[in-house]
């Protein structure tokens, strides 16, 4: 997604080096570049608008710090500004789901039909089911959910949400088509106050557009309910149509956040500012698959950071430890935050851990522009043949050499070679490589992963 805006900006990036301060002229066409960017991937206009003037007006005058081209430093600002856009105004916790209710905490998904809402619903139970929610940055542990269609209009959406909570492993109030919808919110409280559940997620029935009956019949089931939660899902595909779409809804009820769904498909990713934009709600989660894993929380400095192709780093990170050993990854990270020696030992873990990772190509896509166009042009296979090497290599040495890799001169060098089966020289392109990687974390040990990233961000 947002892949013409990163390959904009990038080229914005490269302008004009050598000047000082960002003036009128020098940002004009740099803004210009912005504007169309933000336009192509779908942002409103008025949004786009007031966007560009308020980085202008940040911009201008600004130093441009030694280091920096006004491009640099200009996208500096637009990332500030696009991360405030996207919510990060709102403070660190914006984004995280509210359950402070006596519970029930209820939950209350509104939106238009085939946003993604019962999918949504599903996935949310089974999120807050798994405990992998949080509050205040503190994970607050496995909830017992149940989860109502109030939709009496598609028996079908009944059935569906039936199926998706049987995967989710999370309760299902039976509703059906001959029932009020305030009966249903009615009877499902009540169950889930009896049966003890923490929270109780309510998917309400959706019309193809914005619709006076709908919006009606979800502010009754509102008033009834007193959800902690009301979130309005809004499929990201929709574009600039999904402004009035979430100005209809945020009119119509209070809502508390939204969830931009199908995030995964060809969506230019517009919405998202958009929608942030005209309801001034923060935005907590998006949907990046049909599957009931496919829900992400939503940051919005990450968002930011990759529409400005610096990828997203923090992401990466975490999806990295989803799949590698975490002990072993937690080890390595106390490590180096501990700034201890970080030895062969150490890079033989790492490439074992690379062997782990499932899905490299949805980690490379985080990776910033510049590394996974590089990455890209990698041939996995011959990179998974390297990685055997590599190991074949380290398992041929002993404890004692990994643990001080100086001890390798020429004769252990010959004797490694021999074990492993490869010439001398792959051994020091190994080791030369393992150098780098060392440099690298003393240097993130010193000035920290922001500093890294600056570095990297040019
Ligand atoms: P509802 O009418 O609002 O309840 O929408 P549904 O939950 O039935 O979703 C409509 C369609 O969108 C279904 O085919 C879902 O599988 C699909 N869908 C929902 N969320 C996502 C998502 O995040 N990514 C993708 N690719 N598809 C999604």
């Amino acid at each position: 997604m947002l892949d013409n805006l990163t390959n904009r900006l990038s080229r914005v990036v490269k302008t004009l080096r050598g000047e000082a301060r960002l003036t009128e002229a020098n940002t004009q066409d740099m803004l210009r570049e912005v504007r169309l960017a933000l336009l192509e991937a779908d942002v409103s206009l008025p949004v786009v608008r007031e966007f560009v003037s308020r980085v202008k007006e940040k911009a201008l005058g600004e130093e441009v710090a030694n280091s920096l081209t006004p491009g640099q430093a200009l996208v500096g600002v637009v990332h500030k500004e696009l991360t405030s856009l996207m919510g990060g105004d709102l403070g660190p916790h914006a984004s995280e789901l509210s359950l402070a209710q006596q519970p029930p905490a209820i939950i209350l998904m509104a939106g238009l039909q085939g946003s993604g809402k019962t999918t949504t619903t599903g996935k949310l139970a089974r999120w807050l089911a798994e405990g992998g929610h949080s509050q205040n940055g503190h994970k607050s542990g496995k909830k017992k959910v149940l989860v109502v269609s109030a939709d009496v209009y598609r028996p079908a959406a009944i059935e569906q949400l039936k199926t998706v909570a049987a995967q989710a492993g999370v309760d299902f109030m039976p509703s059906s088509a001959d029932q009020k919808p305030e009966d249903i919110a009615r009877n499902a409280l009540d169950f889930a106050k009896r049966h003890h559940h923490d929270v109780l997620i309510v998917d309400t029935a959706g019309r193809l557009g914005i619709d006076e009956a709908m919006m009606q019949e979800i502010r009754a089931l509102h008033a009834l309910l007193k959800p902690i939660e009301t979130l309005f899902v809004v499929d990201a595909m929709l574009g600039q149509d999904a402004v009035n779409v979430a100005k209809a809804f945020n009119e119509a009820l209070p809502l508390t956040g939204v969830v931009l769904t199908k995030l995964d498909g060809d969506a230019r990713g517009g919405a998202a500012l958009s929608v942030r934009h005209v309801t001034g709600k923060p935005l907590k989660f998006v949907g990046v698959s049909e599957k009931l894993a496919g829900l992400e929380p939503f940051h919005p400095e990450r968002m930011a950071q990759r529409v400005l192709g610096m990828g997203d780093i923090l992401s990466l990170v975490e999806e990295a430890q989803k799949a590698i050993n975490v002990d072993e990854a937690q080890k390595l990270a106390a490590k180096m935050k501990a700034g201890d020696k970080f030895d062969l030992n150490d890079f033989r873990a790492q490439i074992a851990q690379m062997k782990n990772m499932g899905d490299m190509s949805s980690l490379l896509e985080k990776l910033p522009a510049q590394f996974s166009q590089a990455a890209s042009q990698v041939d996995s296979k011959q990179a998974s043949r390297q990685i055997r090497r590599m190991e074949g290599i380290l398992n041929s040495m002993t404890e004692m050499e990994r643990a001080k890799p100086e001890l390798l001169k020429a004769s252990r060098k010959r004797r490694i070679a021999a074990g492993s089966g490869v010439p001398v020289q792959e051994i020091n392109r190994m080791l030369s490589q393992f150098e780098q990687m060392q440099s690298m974390m003393k240097q993130m040990k010193k000035g920290g992963m922001a500093k890294m990233m600056r570095a990297m961000g040019g």
